[in-house]
């Protein structure tokens, strides 16, 4: 029987297996298929404390594995199917083994929520991407589209300029929702370009190039035309990773797993941390933060023989 499951290793994770390791938990950490969750797919960290010169959001990631390992957690590259709650012990049972734990640790973060028009599946990973650190040096003097109007959107945005020489940022309303620093930046920078009340269609290409560009509609004069571009980038937010969790514990109405100020679930003995739990903040620190908080409960739950 382990003592500590930590299922996902983004910054919850790994600070959670930090916390837990060196409370001499011995936790085990199920990495799954995205490691670093959200993080790994971010270009430049400026405002994690204690880094002044900003960083790589998988260079942070990695020393966060690396400090947690310092302290012997068990890494394993497995993923998850299933999950098994129970007053006695809690099972986790993932595609190779069947572990049964003391208290768990959910972080398993979120994914990008997509677009859901014409052509988005038929042309992703053939010009449409929800990643621009992963993709972005493919679009060197290409033009670009980037969809969303918050802080995501315009940082991608900001990033595809290294690559593309033209960056549209479409967005459905008129007013973005991003941050004032990053609609500074955004707006001060030659090379990105503003669509407004603008949605998109249909994601236009064929088969031997790829996305050629999109049909998009202007919502306030109805009016549709074509965007050419040789890339699209969806940055319209993100939906918790919570599909093994429905049913089995209380989540909200947006689908994200219900925590109080403790990091306990619904479940006892069962904990989150990061943007599995989190609508509302979704930062590295404040994911770690509560990957933290959740560790620290689940050894005072094990003290306590609950
Ligand atoms: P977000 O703030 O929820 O913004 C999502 C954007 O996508 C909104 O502008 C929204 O439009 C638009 N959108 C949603 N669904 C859409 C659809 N179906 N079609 C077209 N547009 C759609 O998400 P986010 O930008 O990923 O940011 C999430 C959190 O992470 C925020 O707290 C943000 O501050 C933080 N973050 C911070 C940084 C940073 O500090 N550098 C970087 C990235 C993210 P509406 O505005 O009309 O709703």
């Amino acid at each position: 029987m382990e003592q500590v499951v930590i299922i996902g290793a983004g910054p919850a994770g790994y600070t959670a297996a930090l916390y837990a390791a060196r409370a001499n938990l011995s936790p085990l950490v199920l990495v799954g298929r995205v490691p670093g969750g959200q993080l790994s797919l971010t270009s430049d960290i400026e405002n994690f404390p204690g880094f002044p010169e900003g960083l790589g959001g998988m260079e942070l990631v990695d020393r966060m594995k690396v400090q947690a390992e310092r302290f012997g957690p068990v890494v394993r590259y497995e993923e998850a199917t299933a999950v098994d709650f129970s007053p006695v012990a809690h099972r986790v049972i993932t595609d190779t083994e069947v572990y049964t734990t003391r208290t768990l640790i959910l972080c398993t973060g979120s994914t990008s929520r997509r677009l859901n028009v014409a052509g988005e599946d038929r042309f992703f990973g053939h010009g449409v991407s929800t990643c621009a650190t992963c993709d972005g040096a493919f679009y060197r003097d290409r033009r670009v589209i980037v969809v969303g109007g918050g802080d995501s959107a315009l940082e991608e945005g900001i990033f595809l300029t290294r690559f593309a020489h033209h960056v549209r940022i479409v967005h459905r309303r008129d007013v973005l929702r991003a941050s004032r620093i990053m609609q500074h930046r955004a707006m001060e920078n030659p090379r990105i370009e503003f669509v407004w009340n603008t949605v998109i269609e249909e994601v236009l290409g064929d088969e031997r190039t790829g996305v050629t560009g999109a049909r998009v509609k202007n919502l306030v004069t109805g009016t549709e035309t074509v965007l050419d571009a040789d890339g699209l980038f969806i940055a319209i937010g993100h939906i918790p990773s919570t599909e093994l969790f429905k049913g089995k514990l209380a989540l909200d109405e947006q689908g994200y797993i219900v925590t109080d100020r403790r990091q306990h679930t619904s479940v006892p003995g069962v904990f989150a941390g990061g943007d599995v739990q989190d609508h509302v903040f979704r930062q590295a620190i404040t994911a770690a933060g509560t990957g933290c908080a959740a560790a620290m409960e689940a050894e005072k739950c094990i003290a306590r023989g609950e």
